[in-house]
């Protein structure tokens, strides 16, 4: 018996499964419904049981003996089971943006794993907090440490958590003891519940939206209403209300029956900020966040499935959530570089939400203060419906900027890293006891050359693009392996005060405690925040003024509320500028703009400072003026000069190899198929490379790589397929591997 086609199909859709399919041949009357993701029933093991499995492979071959093959039983049909939705959007994710069918399943299948029910001890004070006043006093005479150390957390605190008791105030269990036996305390166990909020009920109403709020949950839900789904993109300033529309939005989603993802940006992903929705919906929210364990992400994954949950707010990876009536998909704060993964499949997850909601009749909001320029071009064209909300909900001034030019304090004998402006506003601040926020980009440190008296940075003579300091004085070329050596004087201006440049926070932190030794200054960034909760206490600390100056990368431009701060600092924005690649640009522009974002956000007008060496940059003037249409113009000129994304489609290659020759041979051979591939298909793509990944060698893997840019994706789709199955036929690349990102974002 021959068929014409074969199905893989999984039978237990678990991760540790994934790999493990089998195939079964499919009978002529099911050659239609056999499709990925499609549920199905087949004979399984010795007695040829009739179980359910899922297609998620098909192939015109039969990769065993036909005669071993057995026939699937039946294609189970309107059963619109989320997990067909899943594998079939685990499909579209490798044909799209390259890798194995098993490595998309794997990032669309939650792991499962059990959440171990942990019980949690508390002690709870037994009488009355006069008895305990005078408990207190009478250890203190007797002058009993221990106990007074418990006393007093008790007269504060009310309920204690035993681990805080034992190890925070460092209170033994003898201790403990003699309160329990006398009945001042009594030691409570409960059950930690799973989410730390379900208990909690909707408590706040919401806030009368303002006329131009309205008119955008208007238009999304008269659309809603009338069967119609767009993909809708929110520009608006930070503060000027998105976060109140998209509740409000959600609320007659809900209303309606659906279920809604949120995405943020897991650095936003704070206690005020989910919190603003448990306000407001109570415990039929839920979060998703890295530091929870597999088991805790797999259990909301299961209440989300079981329909205990109606939104679940997370980063990139809770857009796979099992909702089984999938209504909305909101991603905040759309251009950051977090919704694009960084593993196989690197899938950028406004794209994939587009997807999911196409699948299952759902509809997108995107919103951001500085949109990536691939939304707003596409808002612009007409292809995402584009609101925009130009002032801030609550009244608010808009900072004050200042643009410091940085030669011009070299021209005035000042070395200092902070600009005599910079210093000024410091002072006063510290003066009045208002708070400072001092930015530095961290990315930059990657190290560029420039030269510190005309602002020069050497560039590749082929490319637009900085270039990048190695050892032995070399300077190489990201884009296209361009080598120079590293000069002696400036070739601008024959200064000798050329330098790689980099200041990274812990200096930033030194200079302030040498300038302005009075300061309290606090450091954030990823040494200081290493521990769980470590960048929440330190932006507690700050939030409750134990701090003067909080010295922070871009993680202190995040989210947060600082009322008392007045000043912000930043105290090189061309860091990023010359980050060494074409997005390098929208990059700063963004920091830029929400650095500024959170001066003065409450009554007291805030002021901010930009130091730079290119005071006259579009990005720069652009982010002061808050101007996003002048910043989105010129960059799109650049873009479109140059055919960068979203003027046109780049490919990454890479490929990997532990042997350096290996991986050189290997990136030949594929650049050279792939320009005859280019040439006997006619395509017009060009190629850059071969050369050298921005990490040419990461943990002794050899990294080398090609750009390919077109005009049409869909050639570069076909290109990857072409790559992907040239890489497996021909044999040569033993010990290599293969990867593939689509519009990189970190090149
Ligand atoms: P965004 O998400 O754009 O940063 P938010 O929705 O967080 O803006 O709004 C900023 C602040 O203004 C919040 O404290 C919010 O509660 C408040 N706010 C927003 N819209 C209104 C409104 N219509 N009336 C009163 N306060 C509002
Ligand atoms: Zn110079
Ligand atoms: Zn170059």
């Amino acid at each position: 018996m021959s068929y014409q086609k074969y199905a893989d199909i999984i039978i237990d859709i678990s991760h540790e499964n994934l790999d493990k399919t089998y195939q079964y041949a499919v009978p002529e009357e099911f050659l239609s419904s056999a499709v990925i993701g499609a549920p199905v029933e087949v004979p399984f093991g010795l007695g040829n049981r009739r179980i359910k499995g899922y297609i998620v492979g098909l192939s015109d071959e039969p990769k065993i003996n036909v005669e071993k093959i057995k026939p699937i039983h039946r294609v189970i049909v309107n059963d619109p089971v989320i997990e067909s939705h899943l594998i079939y959007l685990a499909y579209w994710m490798k044909e799209t943006f390259g890798g194995t069918m098993i490595d998309a399943l794997k990032t669309v299948i939650p792991v499962k794993k059990a959440v171990k029910i942990k019980e949690k001890r508390r002690i709870v004070p037994a009488v009355s907090g006069n008895e305990i006043q005078k408990l207190y006093l009478e250890q203190k005479k007797k002058n009993n440490a221990a106990r007074v150390r418990l006393l007093d957390a008790l007269l504060k605190g009310q309920v204690l958590d035993y681990t805080d008791v034992t190890e925070g105030l460092n209170i033994g269990r003898t201790v403990l003891k003699w309160f329990e036996e006398n009945g001042i305390i009594r030691i409570e166990r409960e059950l930690v519940y799973r989410n730390p909020f379900s208990r909690q009920k909707a408590q706040k109403e919401p806030v009368i939206l303002n006329e131009k709020q309205q008119f955008i949950v208007n238009q999304i839900i008269n659309d809603y209403n009338n069967g119609k789904r767009h993909t809708y993109l929110i520009h608006g300033v930070t503060g000027s209300g998105k976060t109140e529309v998209y509740m409000e939005v959600i609320s007659k989603v809900i209303a309606s029956g659906k279920q809604v993802i949120v995405l943020i940006p897991e650095i936003a992903l704070t206690y005020q900020t989910v919190n603003r929705f448990y306000e407001r919906f109570g415990d039929r929210v839920s979060i998703l966040n890295s530091r929870m364990s597999d088991g805790e992400r797999y259990d909301q994954s299961l209440r989300a499935r079981n329909g205990e949950i109606d939104i679940i707010i997370g980063p990139r990876s809770a857009l796979f959530t099992p909702f089984k009536n999938l209504g909305l998909i909101i991603i905040d704060e759309e251009h950051e570089g977090s919704y694009k993964s960084e593993i196989t499949p690197k899938y950028h997850a406004v794209e994939v939400a587009k997807k999911r909601a196409e699948l299952t009749g759902a509809f997108v909001i995107l919103g951001s203060a500085t949109p990536s320029l691939e939304s707003y071009m596409k808002g612009l064209s007409g292809e995402y419906k584009l609101f925009t909300l130009d002032k801030r909900a609550k009244e608010a001034t808009l900072p004050k900027v200042w643009i410091v030019d940085l030669r011009e304090e070299l021209k005035q004998k000042n070395r200092s890293i902070f600009s005599r402006k910079l210093k000024e506003l410091m002072e006063d601040r510290l003066k009045k006891n208002e708070q400072i926020m001092l930015f530095i980009n961290r990315r930059g440190y990657s190290g560029f050359v420039s030269c510190r008296s005309c602002g020069h940075v050497i560039k590749c003579n082929h490319c637009d693009i900085a270039l990048t300091s190695h050892i032995h004085g070399k300077l190489i070329c990201h884009y296209c392996g361009y080598e120079e050596r590293m000069p002696a004087l400036c070739p601008m201006c024959g200064s000798r005060y050329i330098a790689t440049f980099g200041t990274g926070t812990q200096k930033v932190e030194e200079m302030v405690k040498k300038e302005f030794p009075k300061a309290r200054v606090l450091r954030m960034d990823m040494d200081t925040t290493k521990g769980k909760n470590g960048y929440q206490e330190i932006l507690s600390a700050f939030s409750n003024h134990q701090a003067d100056i909080l010295v922070g990368t871009q993680m202190i431009v995040k989210g947060h509320d600082f009322p008392l701060v007045t000043l912000v600092g930043i105290i090189a924005a061309d860091l990023s500028l010359y980050a060494g690649d074409f997005r390098a640009g929208e990059r700063t522009f963004q920091l830029l703009s929400q650095a500024a974002g959170r001066a003065g956000r409450d009554t007291i007008p805030g002021e901010v400072v930009i130091q730079t060496y290119h005071p006259e940059h579009y990005t720069v003037t652009a982010a002061a003026e808050g101007n996003y249409r002048k910043f989105y113009e010129q960059e799109m000129l650049y873009r479109q000069l140059l055919n960068y994304p979203p003027a046109a489609h780049i490919l990454l290659v890479l490929v990997t190899a532990k042997d350096e020759g290996l991986a050189d041979r290997a990136i030949a051979v594929i650049g050279e198929a792939l320009k005859e591939h280019i040439r006997t298909k006619d395509f017009k793509s060009n190629i850059i490379g071969p050369a050298p990944a921005s990490i040419s060698k990461a943990m002794d893997i050899y990294r080398r790589v090609i750009y390919i840019k077109d005009g049409n994706y869909d050639v570069l789709i076909e290109l990857k397929n072409y790559l992907e199955e040239y890489f497996k036929e021909s044999g040569l690349f033993t010990g290599c591997s293969l990867q593939f990102d689509f519009d990189p974002m970190n090149v």
